[in-house]
Protein backbone atom coordinates (compact mmCIF):
# COMPACT_ATOMS: atom_id res chain seq x y z
CA UNK A 1 0.00 0.00 0.00
CA UNK A 2 1.09 3.35 -1.04
CA UNK A 3 1.51 5.81 2.12
CA UNK A 4 0.15 9.39 2.13
CA UNK A 5 2.40 12.46 2.07
CA UNK A 6 0.83 13.50 4.41
CA UNK A 7 1.81 10.51 7.00
CA UNK A 8 4.99 9.93 5.76
CA UNK A 9 7.27 9.73 8.96
CA UNK A 10 10.05 12.16 8.77
CA UNK A 11 12.81 11.17 11.41
CA UNK A 12 14.08 15.22 11.67
CA UNK A 13 9.82 15.70 13.04
CA UNK A 14 11.98 15.19 16.68
CA UNK A 15 13.27 18.92 16.38
CA UNK A 16 10.25 20.51 14.86
CA UNK A 17 8.44 20.69 17.99
CA UNK A 18 4.57 20.85 18.11
CA UNK A 19 4.04 20.37 14.16
CA UNK A 20 1.58 17.62 14.79
CA UNK A 21 -2.19 17.11 15.73
CA UNK A 22 -4.31 14.08 16.63
CA UNK A 23 -7.67 14.93 16.45
CA UNK A 24 -10.74 12.45 17.57
CA UNK A 25 -11.71 10.48 14.93
CA UNK A 26 -15.74 10.01 15.09
CA UNK A 27 -17.83 9.05 12.17
CA UNK A 28 -15.17 8.36 9.42
CA UNK A 29 -13.59 12.55 10.37
CA UNK A 30 -11.00 13.25 11.70
CA UNK A 31 -11.66 16.38 13.88
CA UNK A 32 -11.41 18.81 17.41
CA UNK A 33 -13.17 18.88 20.11
CA UNK A 34 -16.57 21.03 20.10
CA UNK A 35 -14.66 23.55 22.14
CA UNK A 36 -11.70 23.17 20.59
CA UNK A 37 -9.97 22.39 23.54
CA UNK A 38 -6.56 20.91 23.09
CA UNK A 39 -3.95 19.04 25.56
CA UNK A 40 0.06 18.60 24.99
CA UNK A 41 1.71 14.86 24.12
CA UNK A 42 5.17 15.45 25.89
CA UNK A 43 7.89 13.24 24.89
CA UNK A 44 9.75 11.77 28.14
CA UNK A 45 12.82 11.96 26.56
CA UNK A 46 13.25 15.53 25.58
CA UNK A 47 10.89 16.84 28.32
CA UNK A 48 9.03 18.57 25.69
CA UNK A 49 5.51 18.87 24.00
CA UNK A 50 5.86 17.31 20.32
CA UNK A 51 1.96 16.78 19.79
CA UNK A 52 -1.41 18.83 20.30
CA UNK A 53 -4.29 16.56 20.84
CA UNK A 54 -7.82 17.02 20.85
CA UNK A 55 -9.10 16.99 24.34
CA UNK A 56 -12.58 15.22 24.86
CA UNK A 57 -14.59 15.22 27.40
CA UNK A 58 -18.69 14.26 27.90
CA UNK A 59 -19.85 15.96 24.94
CA UNK A 60 -17.54 14.26 22.23
CA UNK A 61 -17.99 11.25 24.36
CA UNK A 62 -21.40 11.54 23.11
CA UNK A 63 -20.72 11.91 19.43
CA UNK A 64 -18.60 9.36 19.64
CA UNK A 65 -21.30 6.82 21.09
CA UNK A 66 -23.82 8.06 18.55
CA UNK A 67 -21.91 7.80 15.61
CA UNK A 68 -20.81 3.90 16.57
CA UNK A 69 -24.25 3.29 17.82
CA UNK A 70 -25.38 4.55 14.28
CA UNK A 71 -23.07 2.26 12.42
CA UNK A 72 -24.39 -0.64 14.59
CA UNK A 73 -27.96 -0.09 14.50
CA UNK A 74 -28.36 0.93 10.75
CA UNK A 75 -24.39 0.38 9.17
CA UNK A 76 -23.14 -2.29 6.94
CA UNK A 77 -20.54 -3.47 9.60
CA UNK A 78 -22.84 -6.24 11.78
CA UNK A 79 -24.31 -7.40 8.43
CA UNK A 80 -21.57 -7.85 6.57
CA UNK A 81 -20.50 -11.75 6.46
CA UNK A 82 -17.38 -12.94 8.04
CA UNK A 83 -15.35 -13.01 4.88
CA UNK A 84 -16.12 -9.47 3.91
CA UNK A 85 -15.19 -7.57 7.10
CA UNK A 86 -12.03 -10.23 7.38
CA UNK A 87 -10.81 -8.75 4.27
CA UNK A 88 -11.29 -5.32 5.86
CA UNK A 89 -9.43 -6.04 8.37
CA UNK A 90 -6.58 -7.91 6.76
CA UNK A 91 -6.44 -4.85 4.73
CA UNK A 92 -6.15 -2.45 7.68
CA UNK A 93 -3.20 -5.08 8.99
CA UNK A 94 -1.97 -4.21 5.29
CA UNK A 95 -1.71 -0.77 6.47
CA UNK A 96 -0.47 -1.31 9.10
CA UNK A 97 2.68 -2.60 8.48
CA UNK A 98 2.78 -0.38 5.65
CA UNK A 99 3.12 2.36 7.87
CA UNK A 100 5.20 0.65 10.79
CA UNK A 101 7.99 3.56 11.17
CA UNK A 102 5.12 6.19 11.61
CA UNK A 103 2.92 4.62 14.26
CA UNK A 104 6.38 3.10 15.92
CA UNK A 105 8.04 6.42 16.44
CA UNK A 106 4.38 7.70 17.44
CA UNK A 107 4.51 5.24 20.52
CA UNK A 108 8.21 6.38 21.67
CA UNK A 109 7.26 9.76 21.60
CA UNK A 110 4.30 9.54 23.40
CA UNK A 111 6.09 7.00 25.92
CA UNK A 112 9.17 6.23 25.84
CA UNK A 113 9.21 3.14 24.54
CA UNK A 114 12.43 2.22 22.78
CA UNK A 115 11.54 2.13 18.52
CA UNK A 116 13.55 -0.85 18.45
CA UNK A 117 10.63 -2.46 20.20
CA UNK A 118 8.31 -0.71 18.85
CA UNK A 119 9.00 -1.45 15.49
CA UNK A 120 9.83 -5.04 15.96
CA UNK A 121 7.35 -6.36 18.63
CA UNK A 122 4.34 -3.97 19.13
CA UNK A 123 3.63 -2.86 15.54
CA UNK A 124 3.90 -6.26 13.96
CA UNK A 125 1.86 -7.79 16.95
CA UNK A 126 -0.95 -5.33 16.14
CA UNK A 127 -0.87 -6.31 12.30
CA UNK A 128 -1.07 -9.71 13.71
CA UNK A 129 -4.12 -9.30 16.22
CA UNK A 130 -5.91 -7.83 13.70
CA UNK A 131 -5.17 -10.67 11.16
CA UNK A 132 -5.76 -13.26 14.18
CA UNK A 133 -9.28 -12.47 15.06
CA UNK A 134 -10.15 -11.71 11.24
CA UNK A 135 -9.71 -15.74 11.00
CA UNK A 136 -10.44 -17.09 14.00
CA UNK A 137 -14.21 -15.13 13.51
CA UNK A 138 -14.65 -16.59 10.65
CA UNK A 139 -13.35 -19.84 11.58
CA UNK A 140 -14.51 -19.90 14.61
CA UNK A 141 -17.39 -23.00 14.64
CA UNK A 142 -20.76 -22.60 16.24
CA UNK A 143 -21.61 -25.57 18.57
CA UNK A 144 -24.37 -27.93 17.95
CA UNK A 145 -26.10 -29.92 20.29
CA UNK A 146 -28.32 -32.67 19.07
CA UNK A 147 -30.44 -33.88 21.82
CA UNK A 148 -32.42 -37.01 23.37
CA UNK A 149 -35.58 -35.54 22.93
CA UNK A 150 -35.58 -35.65 18.99
CA UNK A 151 -34.90 -31.34 19.08
CA UNK A 152 -31.93 -29.79 17.76
CA UNK A 153 -30.16 -26.72 19.23
CA UNK A 154 -27.20 -24.35 18.13
CA UNK A 155 -25.35 -21.79 19.37
CA UNK A 156 -25.08 -18.55 17.40
CA UNK A 157 -22.48 -15.79 18.31
CA UNK A 158 -23.97 -12.90 17.55
CA UNK A 159 -22.23 -9.54 18.25
CA UNK A 160 -22.37 -7.67 21.22
CA UNK A 161 -23.30 -4.25 19.62
CA UNK A 162 -21.36 -1.08 20.73
CA UNK A 163 -18.01 -1.51 22.79
CA UNK A 164 -16.40 0.75 24.62
CA UNK A 165 -12.01 0.10 24.54
CA UNK A 166 -9.92 2.26 27.51
CA UNK A 167 -6.42 1.51 27.16
CA UNK A 168 -3.57 1.89 29.07
CA UNK A 169 -0.21 3.97 27.75
CA UNK A 170 2.32 0.85 28.26
CA UNK A 171 1.79 -1.48 24.77
CA UNK A 172 -0.87 1.71 23.58
CA UNK A 173 -1.27 0.68 19.94
CA UNK A 174 -0.63 -2.91 21.04
CA UNK A 175 -3.40 -3.20 23.34
CA UNK A 176 -5.70 -1.16 21.57
CA UNK A 177 -5.75 -3.75 19.03
CA UNK A 178 -6.07 -6.52 21.54
CA UNK A 179 -9.38 -5.19 21.99
CA UNK A 180 -10.63 -3.38 18.97
CA UNK A 181 -9.36 -6.21 16.88
CA UNK A 182 -12.05 -9.05 18.06
CA UNK A 183 -14.39 -6.43 18.88
CA UNK A 184 -14.57 -5.75 15.39
CA UNK A 185 -14.18 -9.02 14.04
CA UNK A 186 -17.22 -10.37 15.46
CA UNK A 187 -19.09 -7.01 14.28
CA UNK A 188 -19.15 -4.90 16.76
CA UNK A 189 -18.66 -1.26 16.78
CA UNK A 190 -15.93 0.63 18.66
CA UNK A 191 -15.36 3.72 20.42
CA UNK A 192 -10.94 3.88 21.75
CA UNK A 193 -9.93 5.83 24.47
CA UNK A 194 -6.73 5.65 24.39
CA UNK A 195 -4.59 6.77 27.70
CA UNK A 196 -3.69 10.52 27.72
CA UNK A 197 -0.11 9.38 27.86
CA UNK A 198 -0.07 8.02 24.67
CA UNK A 199 -3.08 9.18 22.57
CA UNK A 200 -1.49 9.71 18.80
CA UNK A 201 -1.00 5.95 17.56
CA UNK A 202 -4.68 5.94 18.26
CA UNK A 203 -5.57 8.12 15.56
CA UNK A 204 -2.85 7.43 13.05
CA UNK A 205 -4.82 3.56 13.21
CA UNK A 206 -8.19 5.65 13.01
CA UNK A 207 -6.93 7.48 9.91
CA UNK A 208 -5.86 3.62 8.15
CA UNK A 209 -9.28 2.13 9.08
CA UNK A 210 -10.47 4.41 7.24
CA UNK A 211 -8.28 4.36 3.92
CA UNK A 212 -8.81 0.79 4.62
CA UNK A 213 -12.13 1.28 3.95
CA UNK A 214 -14.23 0.38 7.43
CA UNK A 215 -17.37 2.02 7.24
CA UNK A 216 -17.79 5.51 8.93
CA UNK A 217 -18.44 5.21 12.72
CA UNK A 218 -16.57 1.70 13.20
CA UNK A 219 -14.38 3.07 14.58
CA UNK A 220 -13.70 5.79 16.35
CA UNK A 221 -11.52 7.41 18.64
CA UNK A 222 -11.83 9.62 21.67
CA UNK A 223 -9.25 11.39 23.27
CA UNK A 224 -9.56 12.90 26.79
CA UNK A 225 -8.78 11.79 30.38
CA UNK A 226 -10.32 9.16 32.51
CA UNK A 227 -12.01 10.92 35.66
CA UNK A 228 -14.89 13.52 35.12
CA UNK A 229 -13.24 13.34 31.32
CA UNK A 230 -13.91 11.32 28.54
CA UNK A 231 -13.50 8.45 29.93
CA UNK A 232 -15.85 8.40 32.42
CA UNK A 233 -18.95 9.63 30.14
CA UNK A 234 -17.79 6.31 28.06
CA UNK A 235 -18.18 3.90 30.90
CA UNK A 236 -21.22 5.88 31.68
CA UNK A 237 -23.12 6.11 28.60
CA UNK A 238 -26.11 3.09 28.83
CA UNK A 239 -25.75 3.06 24.64
CA UNK A 240 -22.30 0.75 25.41
CA UNK A 241 -23.09 -2.78 25.26
CA UNK A 242 -19.59 -4.07 26.49
CA UNK A 243 -16.46 -1.91 28.20
CA UNK A 244 -12.87 -4.08 27.48
CA UNK A 245 -10.58 -2.08 30.11
CA UNK A 246 -6.89 -2.44 30.66
CA UNK A 247 -5.36 -0.39 33.58
CA UNK A 248 -5.04 -0.11 37.09
CA UNK A 249 -6.80 -2.49 39.24
CA UNK A 250 -8.00 1.29 41.25
CA UNK A 251 -9.15 2.15 37.55
CA UNK A 252 -10.83 -1.01 37.20
CA UNK A 253 -12.89 -0.92 40.74
CA UNK A 254 -14.27 2.58 39.43
CA UNK A 255 -15.15 1.42 35.92
CA UNK A 256 -16.83 -1.41 37.58
CA UNK A 257 -19.15 0.64 39.26
CA UNK A 258 -20.02 3.10 37.13
CA UNK A 259 -20.61 -0.57 34.38
CA UNK A 260 -23.20 -1.78 37.42
CA UNK A 261 -25.64 0.56 37.16
CA UNK A 262 -25.93 0.16 33.32
CA UNK A 263 -25.21 -3.57 34.23
CA UNK A 264 -22.40 -3.36 31.22
CA UNK A 265 -20.71 -6.08 30.89
CA UNK A 266 -16.83 -5.74 31.74
CA UNK A 267 -13.55 -7.31 30.96
CA UNK A 268 -10.18 -6.36 33.07
CA UNK A 269 -6.95 -6.52 32.06
CA UNK A 270 -5.34 -4.94 35.24
CA UNK A 271 -2.59 -4.79 37.15
CA UNK A 272 0.25 -7.22 38.23
CA UNK A 273 3.33 -8.06 40.55
CA UNK A 274 4.85 -11.47 38.74
CA UNK A 275 6.05 -14.15 40.57
CA UNK A 276 9.41 -14.83 38.73
CA UNK A 277 10.82 -18.81 40.63
CA UNK A 278 14.07 -19.85 39.67
CA UNK A 279 14.92 -22.94 41.06
CA UNK A 280 18.20 -24.24 41.72
CA UNK A 281 18.05 -27.19 39.03
CA UNK A 282 17.46 -24.29 36.34
CA UNK A 283 19.62 -24.02 33.12
CA UNK A 284 21.23 -20.02 34.49
CA UNK A 285 21.59 -18.61 30.86
CA UNK A 286 17.88 -19.52 30.06
CA UNK A 287 16.84 -18.11 33.64
CA UNK A 288 19.46 -14.84 33.79
CA UNK A 289 18.28 -13.84 30.05
CA UNK A 290 14.52 -13.99 30.42
CA UNK A 291 14.40 -12.68 34.03
CA UNK A 292 16.31 -9.78 32.47
CA UNK A 293 13.93 -9.31 29.68
CA UNK A 294 11.02 -10.43 32.17
CA UNK A 295 11.85 -6.75 34.68
CA UNK A 296 13.57 -4.72 32.37
CA UNK A 297 11.28 -4.87 29.00
CA UNK A 298 9.50 -1.68 28.52
CA UNK A 299 11.95 0.43 31.39
CA UNK A 300 9.51 -2.79 33.56
CA UNK A 301 6.66 -0.79 32.61
CA UNK A 302 4.44 -3.69 31.85
CA UNK A 303 2.02 -5.54 33.60
CA UNK A 304 3.61 -8.76 33.24
CA UNK A 305 6.88 -7.94 34.21
CA UNK A 306 8.35 -10.15 36.91
CA UNK A 307 9.28 -7.99 39.47
CA UNK A 308 9.46 -10.38 41.88
CA UNK A 309 11.89 -12.51 41.63
CA UNK A 310 12.97 -15.82 44.03
CA UNK A 311 15.71 -17.92 43.35
CA UNK A 312 16.98 -20.98 45.30
CA UNK A 313 19.61 -20.61 47.54
CA UNK A 314 22.06 -23.40 46.33
CA UNK A 315 22.46 -20.66 42.88
CA UNK A 316 21.78 -16.81 44.32
CA UNK A 317 24.89 -15.50 44.47
CA UNK A 318 26.18 -17.00 41.07
CA UNK A 319 22.85 -16.11 39.70
CA UNK A 320 23.18 -12.72 41.42
CA UNK A 321 26.70 -11.96 39.87
CA UNK A 322 25.25 -13.04 36.50
CA UNK A 323 21.86 -11.39 36.91
CA UNK A 324 23.16 -7.49 37.90
CA UNK A 325 26.24 -8.12 35.63
CA UNK A 326 23.17 -8.31 32.48
CA UNK A 327 21.19 -5.45 34.46
CA UNK A 328 24.01 -3.55 34.23
CA UNK A 329 24.76 -4.07 30.36
CA UNK A 330 21.11 -3.19 29.36
CA UNK A 331 21.51 0.33 27.04
CA UNK A 332 20.11 3.40 28.77
CA UNK A 333 19.21 6.17 26.43
CA UNK A 334 16.99 8.11 23.91
CA UNK A 335 14.98 5.83 23.07
CA UNK A 336 14.21 7.37 19.52
CA UNK A 337 17.83 5.20 19.27
CA UNK A 338 17.81 1.83 17.62
CA UNK A 339 20.52 0.55 20.22
CA UNK A 340 18.54 1.67 23.13
CA UNK A 341 17.02 -1.35 25.28
CA UNK A 342 15.78 1.23 28.00
CA UNK A 343 14.13 4.56 27.37
CA UNK A 344 12.99 7.10 30.15
CA UNK A 345 9.72 6.68 32.29
CA UNK A 346 6.48 7.42 30.33
CA UNK A 347 5.90 11.02 32.41
CA UNK A 348 6.86 13.04 35.32
CA UNK A 349 4.46 11.93 37.05
CA UNK A 350 4.95 8.49 36.54
CA UNK A 351 8.72 8.65 36.92
CA UNK A 352 7.91 10.58 40.55
CA UNK A 353 5.29 7.41 41.37
CA UNK A 354 8.77 5.11 40.55
CA UNK A 355 10.83 7.09 42.38
CA UNK A 356 9.24 7.06 45.78
CA UNK A 357 9.79 3.53 46.50
CA UNK A 358 13.60 3.72 45.68
CA UNK A 359 13.49 6.55 48.99
CA UNK A 360 13.22 3.72 51.27
CA UNK A 361 13.67 0.35 49.49
CA UNK A 362 13.70 -1.92 52.62
CA UNK A 363 16.18 -3.67 51.00
CA UNK A 364 20.04 -3.07 49.83
CA UNK A 365 19.91 -1.65 46.13
CA UNK A 366 23.00 -3.74 44.66
CA UNK A 367 22.77 -1.94 41.25
CA UNK A 368 20.63 0.97 39.50
CA UNK A 369 18.41 4.08 40.96
CA UNK A 370 17.17 7.27 39.70
CA UNK A 371 19.13 8.03 36.57
CA UNK A 372 19.09 11.54 34.41
CA UNK A 373 15.74 13.30 33.49
CA UNK A 374 12.91 11.06 33.77
CA UNK A 375 15.23 7.85 33.78
CA UNK A 376 15.34 4.82 36.42
CA UNK A 377 18.30 2.72 35.81
CA UNK A 378 17.78 -0.91 35.85
CA UNK A 379 17.70 -1.61 39.56
CA UNK A 380 18.16 -4.18 41.47
CA UNK A 381 17.28 -4.93 45.48
CA UNK A 382 17.87 -7.88 48.08
CA UNK A 383 17.23 -8.28 51.05
CA UNK A 384 13.48 -6.61 51.13
CA UNK A 385 10.99 -7.13 53.82
CA UNK A 386 8.16 -9.43 52.48
CA UNK A 387 5.53 -6.63 53.64
CA UNK A 388 7.48 -3.94 52.37
CA UNK A 389 5.74 -1.65 49.53
CA UNK A 390 8.50 -2.09 47.20
CA UNK A 391 7.81 -6.25 47.86
CA UNK A 392 3.76 -5.82 47.54
CA UNK A 393 2.81 -3.03 45.84
CA UNK A 394 2.82 -2.67 41.62
CA UNK A 395 6.07 -0.60 40.89
CA UNK A 396 5.62 -0.56 37.36
CA UNK A 397 9.27 0.52 36.44
CA UNK A 398 12.92 -0.83 36.28
CA UNK A 399 12.61 -2.23 39.89
CA UNK A 400 13.13 -5.97 41.37
CA UNK A 401 13.08 -7.58 44.30
CA UNK A 402 15.08 -10.76 44.75
CA UNK A 403 14.46 -12.99 47.61
CA UNK A 404 15.56 -16.35 48.09
CA UNK A 405 13.91 -19.38 48.92
CA UNK A 406 14.78 -23.27 50.02
CA UNK A 407 11.76 -25.58 49.20
CA UNK A 408 9.49 -25.98 46.48
CA UNK A 409 6.60 -25.60 49.13
CA UNK A 410 8.11 -21.71 49.92
CA UNK A 411 8.42 -20.70 46.67
CA UNK A 412 5.18 -21.43 45.48
CA UNK A 413 3.54 -19.63 49.05
CA UNK A 414 5.75 -16.92 48.53
CA UNK A 415 4.95 -16.38 45.08
CA UNK A 416 0.72 -16.80 45.83
CA UNK A 417 1.26 -14.03 48.67
CA UNK A 418 0.05 -11.12 46.86
CA UNK A 419 -3.38 -9.33 45.75
CA UNK A 420 -2.16 -9.62 42.27
CA UNK A 421 -2.65 -13.17 40.50
CA UNK A 422 -1.70 -11.73 36.21
CA UNK A 423 0.88 -14.34 35.68
CA UNK A 424 4.25 -16.35 37.05
CA UNK A 425 7.36 -17.52 35.71
CA UNK A 426 9.31 -20.85 36.50
CA UNK A 427 12.52 -21.75 35.76
CA UNK A 428 13.57 -25.62 36.11
CA UNK A 429 14.81 -28.36 34.08
CA UNK A 430 12.96 -30.65 35.96
CA UNK A 431 9.61 -31.68 33.78
CA UNK A 432 7.31 -32.55 36.96
CA UNK A 433 8.47 -29.52 38.57
CA UNK A 434 7.74 -27.60 35.82
CA UNK A 435 4.15 -29.07 35.48
CA UNK A 436 3.48 -29.26 39.91
CA UNK A 437 4.25 -25.62 40.09
CA UNK A 438 2.47 -23.71 37.08
CA UNK A 439 -0.14 -26.19 38.65
CA UNK A 440 -0.13 -24.96 42.02
CA UNK A 441 0.34 -20.92 40.84
CA UNK A 442 -2.20 -18.81 41.25
CA UNK A 443 -1.77 -16.62 37.98
CA UNK A 444 -3.88 -16.54 34.97
CA UNK A 445 -0.40 -17.26 32.99
CA UNK A 446 2.40 -19.11 33.96
CA UNK A 447 5.26 -18.87 31.62
CA UNK A 448 7.99 -21.78 32.05
CA UNK A 449 11.60 -21.55 30.54
CA UNK A 450 10.45 -17.97 28.81
CA UNK A 451 8.30 -15.46 29.05
CA UNK A 452 5.88 -13.07 27.19
CA UNK A 453 5.33 -15.94 24.40
CA UNK A 454 1.63 -15.28 23.28
CA UNK A 455 -0.49 -17.89 21.34
CA UNK A 456 -3.32 -15.38 20.74
CA UNK A 457 -5.97 -18.43 20.89
CA UNK A 458 -4.94 -19.01 24.63
CA UNK A 459 -6.57 -17.26 27.47
CA UNK A 460 -4.69 -14.13 28.53
CA UNK A 461 -6.22 -12.35 31.54
CA UNK A 462 -5.93 -12.39 35.97
CA UNK A 463 -6.79 -13.89 39.28
CA UNK A 464 -8.01 -11.80 42.25
CA UNK A 465 -7.04 -8.09 41.75
CA UNK A 466 -5.62 -8.61 37.92
CA UNK A 467 -8.25 -9.04 36.55
CA UNK A 468 -11.86 -10.01 35.39
CA UNK A 469 -12.66 -12.63 32.26
CA UNK A 470 -9.88 -13.68 30.00
CA UNK A 471 -9.47 -12.21 26.55
CA UNK A 472 -7.62 -14.04 23.07
CA UNK A 473 -9.45 -16.92 20.96
CA UNK A 474 -12.67 -18.33 21.66
CA UNK A 475 -12.44 -16.23 25.33
CA UNK A 476 -12.78 -13.04 23.60
CA UNK A 477 -15.64 -14.30 21.31
CA UNK A 478 -17.48 -15.04 24.50
CA UNK A 479 -16.80 -11.46 25.99
CA UNK A 480 -17.50 -9.44 22.74
CA UNK A 481 -20.44 -11.30 21.04
CA UNK A 482 -24.10 -12.21 22.78
CA UNK A 483 -24.51 -16.27 22.23
CA UNK A 484 -27.76 -17.30 21.43
CA UNK A 485 -28.93 -20.69 21.49
CA UNK A 486 -31.97 -21.44 18.86
CA UNK A 487 -33.78 -24.84 20.18
CA UNK A 488 -35.28 -26.76 16.95
CA UNK A 489 -38.03 -29.89 16.73
CA UNK A 490 -37.06 -31.80 14.00
P1 LIG B 1 -4.89 3.82 34.33
O1 LIG B 1 -5.86 2.95 35.05
O2 LIG B 1 -4.40 5.03 35.02
O3 LIG B 1 -5.51 4.33 32.95
C1 LIG B 1 -5.93 3.44 31.96
C2 LIG B 1 -6.99 4.10 31.12
O4 LIG B 1 -8.16 4.33 31.90
C3 LIG B 1 -6.60 5.46 30.55
O5 LIG B 1 -7.08 5.54 29.22
C4 LIG B 1 -7.31 6.42 31.46
O6 LIG B 1 -7.60 7.64 30.86
C5 LIG B 1 -8.58 5.65 31.74
N1 LIG B 1 -9.28 6.03 32.96
C6 LIG B 1 -8.75 6.42 34.14
N2 LIG B 1 -9.74 6.68 35.03
C7 LIG B 1 -10.91 6.42 34.41
C8 LIG B 1 -12.27 6.49 34.80
N3 LIG B 1 -12.65 6.88 36.04
N4 LIG B 1 -13.21 6.17 33.91
C9 LIG B 1 -12.87 5.75 32.67
N5 LIG B 1 -11.60 5.69 32.23
C10 LIG B 1 -10.63 6.01 33.09
O7 LIG B 1 -3.70 2.87 33.90
P2 LIG B 1 -2.34 3.29 33.18
O8 LIG B 1 -1.48 4.00 34.17
O9 LIG B 1 -2.64 3.92 31.88
O10 LIG B 1 -1.72 1.84 32.86
C11 LIG B 1 -0.90 1.16 33.74
C12 LIG B 1 -1.69 0.04 34.42
O11 LIG B 1 -2.23 -0.83 33.45
C13 LIG B 1 -0.81 -0.84 35.29
O12 LIG B 1 -1.48 -1.12 36.50
C14 LIG B 1 -0.66 -2.10 34.47
O13 LIG B 1 -0.37 -3.27 35.19
C15 LIG B 1 -1.98 -2.18 33.80
N6 LIG B 1 -1.89 -3.01 32.61
C16 LIG B 1 -2.51 -4.24 32.60
C17 LIG B 1 -2.43 -5.07 31.50
C18 LIG B 1 -3.09 -6.41 31.47
O14 LIG B 1 -3.21 -6.98 30.39
N7 LIG B 1 -3.51 -6.95 32.60
C19 LIG B 1 -1.71 -4.63 30.38
C20 LIG B 1 -1.09 -3.39 30.41
C21 LIG B 1 -1.20 -2.58 31.52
Amino acid sequence: AERSPSRAFRPDATVAAMDERFGHVIDGEERASLDGAEFDSVDPYTQSPWARVALGGAPEADLAVTAARRAFDEGPWPRMGFAERGALLHRLADLVEANAAELAMADTRDMGKPVSDALGKDVPRTAQNLRFFADHARLSASEAYPTDTGHHAYARYEPAGVVAAIAPWNFPLMLESWKIAPALAWGNTVVLKPAEDSPASATILARLAVEAGLPPGVLNVLHGYGPDSAGAALTADPRVDRITFTGESSTGRVITAAAARNLTPVSLELGGKGANLVFADADLTTAVDWSIRAIFTNAGQVCLAGSRLYVQRPILDEFLARFVAAADALVVGDPKDAGTQIGPLSSQTHHAKVTSYLEDPSGKVLTGGPGDGWFVRPTVVVDAAPDSPIQCEEIFGPVVTVTPFDTEDEAVAAANGSRYGLNAMVFTENLSRAHRVSARLRAGTVWTNCFFVRDLRAPFGGVGDSGWGREGGTFSREFFTEPKAVVMAI
